[in-house]
């Protein structure tokens, strides 16, 4: 398992690490197969969606923001339910096909970090499974 550590720099902000994954995958050789991208945090989530205008993660804040409040009558002590909520809601991991060495995006797709809690200092986890029929 490789671990790539992101700083979060807001309360809520979506960070495009699609280029730290494919890092890790070309250093590891893997030309085909698939990895499990994991956030193994209760305030953070990870999705894929549009890289190419910068307004689309705006816009998910804004729905998220507007579904889930930060401040809500939550019972929840530290806070933070809010981005407990939304972290639920966004999902802990995702499964991207690797071919040729590369992720499997489409055009504009990218794999955002998705802090709801920050700023902080997180981990993403990356679980790389290669095809041992197709390497090459
Ligand atoms: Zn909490």
């Amino acid at each position: 398992m490789l671990v790539i550590t992101i700083e979060s720099n807001k309360r809520t902000h979506f960070i495009d690490i699609t280029d730290r994954i494919q890092k890790q995958i070309t250093g590891a050789g893997i030309t085909s197969g698939f990895c499990i991208v994991f956030v193994p945090h209760t305030t953070a989530a990870v999705t894929i969606n549009e890289n190419a205008d910068p307004d689309v993660p705006r816009d998910m804040d804004s729905l998220l923001d507007g579904l889930i409040p930060w401040e809500g009558g939550y019972r929840h002590v530290e806070g933070n339910s809010a981005a407990h909520m939304k972290a639920s809601l966004v999902g802990a991991s995702e499964l991207v096909i690797i071919e040729k060495g590369r992720l499997v995006l489409g055009t504009w797709q990218s794999i955002f970090f998705c802090e709801f809690d920050g700023p902080r200092t997180r981990k993403v986890y990356v679980q790389i499974v290669s095809n041992p029929d197709r390497q090459s």
